[in-house]
């Protein structure tokens, strides 16, 4: 089995926790119009590698990692890789190795084949970080291109067996920066009980070169970045500061 890869970041800090071998794997179905890696969405790539030749690859930075660091799979969409992916953390248990996945969830359904194949996964998977990228499941389509249903659903089950997740929420003027949905967003967060981390990603353009060298249109062209006191208000609403305001 091999997965189609898009690129390898050797010493990640931001997509979980520690210093992590990020594997960032291509295709994805989603079409968010803040996205900063157009380029992961075509699941077409020559760059294909075996789980194996990846473990050996990580193995080599182990010694960074130190007790909380190890493998972190990213993308694009990597659930649609997911028989790739259980094969992957299969062996990167065998070796020990901390597993942790970065996931939008679009892929997600209680329906087989997928449903049994995501327990499996889920079996060798330590963390999922976890996007909600808009609470209100009809703006999440227009910004997203697809509904939530599925992801909230995703939440919900990831709850339901106690795994742990970090939530992150990008926060686009226009979009997801209004208290009304970052406190709907708080009190959905309220009623999940693995949650370890709520980081709020301020939105940028810097994958907007990406967009045009692709031919794509850019719709956030005039989209202005959050200031910092919009971006304190998300942190605080997000992580349960204000939830005296809570309906
Ligand atoms: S889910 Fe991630 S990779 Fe896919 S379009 Fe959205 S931001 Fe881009």
């Amino acid at each position: 089995m091999q997965g189609r890869i898009h690129s390898i970041e050797t010493f990640g800090s931001v997509d979980g926790p520690g210093i992590r071998f990020v594997i960032f794997l291509k295709g994805c179905a989603m079409r968010c119009l803040f996205c900063h890696n157009p380029d992961t969405w075509d699941p077409k790539t020559d760059n294909l590698k075996t789980p194996d030749e990846l473990i050996d690859q990580a193995l080599r930075y182990k010694d960074y990692w130190g007790e909380e660091g190890g493998i972190t799979v990213s993308g694009g969409e990597p659930l649609l890789q997911i028989d790739f992916l259980i094969e992957l953390f299969q062996k990167a248990k065998r070796h020990g190795i901390n597993t942790c996945i970065d996931t939008a969830g679009q892929p997600f359904t209680r329906k087989e084949p997928f449903f049994s194949q995501f327990q499996e996964l889920m079996k060798v998977t330590d963390l999922l970080l976890m996007d909600i990228k808009h609470i209100d499941s009809k703006i999440h389509r227009e910004l997203t291109s697809v509904p939530n249903d599925n992801i909230i659903d995703m939440f919900r089950y990831l709850d339901e067996i106690h795994k742990p997740i970090w939530i992150r929420h990008v926060l686009l003027p226009g979009y997801t920066d209004d208290d009304k949905y970052l406190y709907e967003t708080r009190a959905f967060i309220k009623t999940l009980h693995n949650v370890k981390k709520i980081d709020v990603l301020p939105f940028h353009k810097m994958g907007e070169f990406k967009w045009e060298k692709l031919g794509y249109p850019y719709r956030l062209k005039e989209t202005k970045t959050p200031t910092k006191a919009r971006i304190q208000n998300a942190v605080d609403i997000l992580n349960g500061k204000n939830d005296e305001n809570l309906i």
